[in-house]
């Protein structure tokens, strides 16, 4: 990773642009009077939200250990996606490269943005074949590649993630949203190492969030400069911006959230193992399993004739339905319904 340049993969046009930046948000001021952006003067919620997010920066530099210009923040992290591929992937002519299965939210950004998108086929185990990654990468100009650890849907961590950092010849995106739910640690850790490593997390699993969207970048100064550069100004709300810190400042709902998915995980699962409607359960490092089904069209029928709402995966995964865990009542309805399947 020596000579990196990151300039040299960024898309043309980018080059050239700023960030739109709220002269407000830039300056610090005793008693202002705020006429410069059309507002209401009064309103429950008159202002527009901070551009840069500083606050919450502050917060989640503090909870991660880097520093506020190494952190950008989404509409969720799909969002992030989005504005990842507008920075670096030229329509028409560039790629991006995902595992195939994968979370489907890069291959759609991709699409309208309009590049292509080249598919790296997990194995039968949903590993990822070496060879084949660096045969793929090597044959085709995809400048970003999405690594899902742990992946949706499949549910298990990428190994030996470094390889491939190292080896791509374009901006790696390492998207964490279920990584609280996993052992492992975060590749936050090695930013430093690699210039071409950006980290996804989001706030809608492991935190409950969901409906608040806000997802997380973590980068080297300059392409979080290049992301904040592409952003719409206000992207993430006043009523989502004060909840989150909220939800930083009180930290204990997610740890126990966390712990409480866990045990709903293990128990999901030993109930999961003694149904007969059950063929395989893929081992998960996140908040839902992969099952595998003798009659899989059978078993989503009646759980959605029972109001239990699953995502079916088959026919792209032959067999298969990922469900995530719910609360324990929830998750006792499953399983008595998967009980009435004969
Ligand atoms: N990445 C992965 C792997 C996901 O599964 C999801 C949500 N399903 C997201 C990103 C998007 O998360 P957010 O709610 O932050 O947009």
């Amino acid at each position: 990773m020596k000579d990196f340049n990151i300039n040299s993969f960024v898309r043309k046009n980018i080059l050239d642009l700023q960030p739109y930046l709220s002269f407000r948000d830039l300056n610090e001021f005793k008693n202002p009077v705020f006429l410069d952006a059309n507002e209401s003067a009064s309103g429950e919620l008159n202002r527009y939200p901070d551009s840069t997010q500083k606050k919450l920066k502050q917060k989640l530099s503090g909870l991660k250990g880097i520093p506020a210009d190494q952190i950008a923040v989404g509409n969720g992290s799909d969002e992030l996606i989005d504005l990842i591929i507008k920075v670096f992937c030229e329509p028409k002519e560039d790629a991006i490269l995902m595992m195939n299965p994968s979370f489907a939210m890069y291959g759609f950004y991709a699409s309208v943005n309009g590049n292509k998108v080249l598919l790296l086929d997990l194995d039968e185990n949903f590993k990822i074949n070496k060879d084949e990654f660096l045969r793929t990468a090597n044959e085709n100009q995809s400048k970003v590649f999405f690594l899902c650890s742990p992946n949706n849907p499949t549910g298990n961590s990428v190994e030996d993630i470094e390889f491939y950092i190292r080896n791509f010849n374009g901006i790696v995106v390492v998207d964490e949203a279920y990584i609280e739910f996993s052992d492992n640690r975060s590749c936050i850790s090695l930013l430093d190492k690699y210039p071409n490593l950006i980290v996804l997390q989001t706030f809608s699993k492991a935190w409950g969030m969901a409906g608040a969207r806000v997802g997380t970048a973590y980068s080297s100064a300059e392409i979080i400069a290049l992301i904040n550069t592409v952003k719409a100004p206000y992207n993430v709300n006043c009523l989502s911006l004060s909840k989150i810190m909220e939800a930083i400042d009180q930290k204990d709902f997610a740890e126990q959230n966390i712990k409480n998915t866990l045990a709903e995980m293990s128990w999901l699962d030993e109930e999961l193992q003694q149904l007969k409607a059950v063929k395989k359960i893929y081992p998960s490092d996140a908040n839902f399993f992969l099952t595998e089904f003798e009659e899989v069209e059978k078993v989503y029928a009646k759980l959605l004739e029972n109001e239990i709402l699953t995502s079916k995966r088959s026919p792209k995964i032959p067999g298969c339905i990922r469900i995530n865990a719910g609360s324990r009542e929830e998750n006792i309805r499953l399983i008595e319904t998967l009980k009435t399947i004969i």
